[in-house]
């Protein structure tokens, strides 16, 4: 029930950004998708509330399109279910219910927006686009890549779900890294950002810092997403 992602063919020029979609009419999720795709954005698709919850909560996406009416688990519970545990992930609703009353309860569940089924993929389109810059704009202390996201003012780390306590240090130098996604950081980058000018220890202390922050990262087999490059340094990348 659940596609792995894909990347989109101009990856970049939609900042990136990752849209899980939950819905359970095959043919649509087919067409969303790859319009989705030529949009640029990596797309997840889940066909039910439980595989949608699941993947919501597992890979992080900047923004969820929700289908109301799927088997199992309604768009409005996963929506509930994902605002319980303070997840605030853009949530659109897709639905056929055009009676307001029904407006009200999605929006009271948690939904930031909806769409009335059947919509245009242009207007769609436009409002993905408008929570995304929305997002980015409220929140210039918030970093995702991937599953990982870091708070900057709370100093919070966490991968999907998961809260991951770092030391003062190693929240530096992962808050380096994930400001400074897929580039290539040197170590001496890193002695300078992280560990200041001054520095005169060892700076074998960066890989020793690194392993550290592996360890943590990857506690429950997740990816690795800190690669070492030989000889120059380090990179956040997939
Ligand atoms: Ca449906």
């Amino acid at each position: 029930m659940i596609e792995t992602i894909k990347m989109g063919q101009n990856s970049g020029s939609a900042m990136d950004a990752h849209i899980l979609l939950v819905e359970d009419e095959v043919k649509l999720a087919r067409f969303i998708e790859l319009e989705l795709n030529s949009e640029g954005y990596r797309v997840s698709v889940a066909n039910d509330g439980m595989a949608g919850l699941t993947l919501a909560r597992e890979s992080a996406p900047d923004i969820v399109i929700l289908d109301w009416m799927l088997p199992g688990l309604s768009g409005l519970e996963v929506c509930r279910r994902l605002r319980a545990t303070g997840n605030k992930v853009p949530i659109i609703l897709l639905t056929a219910k055009d009676e307001v009353g029904d407006r009200v309860a999605g929006l009271d569940a948690g939904a930031d927006d909806y769409v009335v089924k059947p919509f245009s993929i242009e207007e769609l389109l436009a409002r993905i686009r408008a929570h995304l810059r929305r997002n980015h704009e409220s929140d210039p202390d918030l970093f995702q890549f991937e599953d990982l996201r870091l708070n900057r003012l709370t100093r919070e780390v966490h991968r999907g779900e998961r809260a991951i306590e770092l030391t003062a240090k190693e929240f530096d130098l992962l808050d380096y890294l994930i400001s400074h996604p897929r580039q290539v950081i040197t170590r001496d980058q890193i002695l300078e950002k992280v560990w200041g000018y001054d520095f005169m220890g060892d700076s074998n202390i960066i890989e020793v810092y690194i392993r550290y922050l592996r360890l943590k990262l990857e506690e429950n087999q997740e990816k690795r997403l800190i690669h070492t490059i030989r000889g120059v340094g380090y990179v956040l990348r997939e």
